[in-house]
């Protein structure tokens, strides 16, 4: 039997520290060998040189031979309420599905992208589930499941008719997302979704109108800019999914943060967003991953058009400047396979290991204003990976995730 001590003062907290010894810090921008790094409860105390950053009284070690420590990865853009395509389409996922079953598999989703390195994830939309990952989030904040910390966009933004699914006219049927036109809509829908827990607006401003077409620019300008206007004026940002140049274009007149995808991106309106500030987010690993999926075997076919497309247009981007932001629509290919991105854009995109490290840590970060995240820097959280090898010399070696820590507790 136990008995609580009768005191007037409940005791302090205890402070733990814990310091780290791996083979080298990768901070976010560089590599340093030799360095250490002292954590302080969720924060990163310190960080230098293994003879300046020793342990005080108290402090645990824990030494991380052969490891490189890295800021925890920042997935650009996920679907947590979606599973591979090839499993089941994306009609039959929203149609067939409960949300009770999406939200359930998003559990597991969330456990196993953490488990990857991944300590801060956007998710794009639910597409049909709702406001199930504002749940899902507040699930992972109280410690009732593991997973990433959440940006959330909830239902996201499509302009009525233009997205899907679509039956027979006859059969009205719920969409992947909530339609909304017009000044009194748009203002209303915008404002309903941040009420209901949305960081982020996201919304479609091209699509395909109907299934054997290509895509088109939905919204108009008038529209997409009240939607910027009504959501930064509640202090959050707006993605723009957009694959054609007019919707490109229409998008970071608005002042989009982000344009996701951006297939179809010309020379003149990736030297538009760059003058604007808005940066793209690829997704290289979607398409690759849906090219696959119709039958495209790798390695041995010649590579479809679409991929064709998407490098060319690729190219242009990187000679533009445009700032690249790190996200694979993961959701569409198994979640914890995330690392999909970064391999595909340092092996066949033409960025170097470097530049892919720095984009899916400290870039994305400054990319969707995270100051606290996505570098080593004495005060920021202490979201933290190793990983066996140098993932600067090769990203593949993201893969072999050794350790992670959030917010200064060790996860995996
Ligand atoms: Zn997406």
């Amino acid at each position: 039997m136990s008995s609580f001590p009768a005191s007037a003062h409940p005791p302090a907290p205890a402070t733990v520290l814990l310091l780290l010894r791996p083979a080298a810090v990768f901070d976010g921008e560089t590599m340093h060998p030799g360095w250490a790094v002292l954590i302080e409860n969720d924060r990163i105390r310190a960080v230098g040189p293994v003879a300046q950053v020793t342990a005080p009284a108290g402090a645990r070690t824990l030494d991380l031979p052969g490891l490189t420590l890295l800021p925890g990865l920042i997935e650009g853009h996920s679907h947590l309420m979606l599973h591979p395509y090839n499993e089941t389409p994306w009609n039959d996922q929203v149609l067939l599905e409960s949300e009770a079953l999406r939200v359930a598999r998003a559990t597991a989703h969330a456990r196993s992208t953490l488990a990857a390195g991944i300590t801060t994830a956007r998710d794009l939309g639910t597409e049909g589930a709702g406001y199930a990952d504002v749940g899902l989030k507040q699930a992972i904040e109280q410690g009732i499941i593991p997973g990433p910390r959440l940006l959330v966009a909830t239902r996201a933004l499509v302009a009525t008719g233009s997205y899907g699914p679509k039956l027979s006219v006859d059969v009205e049927v719920p969409q992947g997302a909530q339609e909304a036109d017009g000044v009194d809509g748009i203002i209303r829908a915008v404002r309903e979704q941040i009420g209901n827990g949305a960081d982020i607006i996201k919304v479609y401003a091209d699509y395909r109108w109907g299934a054997n077409e290509p895509s088109r620019p939905t919204f108009t300008q008038d529209e997409l800019n009240l939607i910027v206007k009504t959501a930064n004026s509640a202090g959050r940002p707006v993605v723009a999914h957009a694959s054609t140049p007019e919707g490109m274009r229409r998008a970071t007149l608005a002042g989009v943060q982000t344009i996701e995808h951006g297939d179809g991106g010309t020379a003149e309106v990736f030297k538009l967003m760059k003058q604007r500030g808005v940066a793209l987010c690829p997704t290289v690993a979607a398409g690759d991953a849906i090219s696959q999926y119709r039958g495209y075997r790798k390695g041995q076919d010649p590579e479809p058009e679409r991929i064709r497309q998407k490098k060319e247009s690729m190219k242009l981007a990187r000679q533009s400047g445009v700032a690249l932001a790190v996200g694979g629509d993961v959701g569409v290919f198994t979640h914890g396979d995330n690392v999909r991105e970064a391999e595909l854009l340092a092996r066949e995109y033409g960025l170097t290991p470097l530049e892919v490290l720095r984009g899916f840590t400290s870039g994305n970060a400054r990319i969707f204003q995270l100051p606290d995240r996505g570098r080593i820097q004495t005060g920021l959280l202490a979201d933290l990976i190793a990983v066996t090898g140098d993932p600067t010399q090769d990203v593949g070696a993201l893969r072999q995730v050794k350790l992670v820590l959030k917010g200064g507790v060790e996860v995996k």
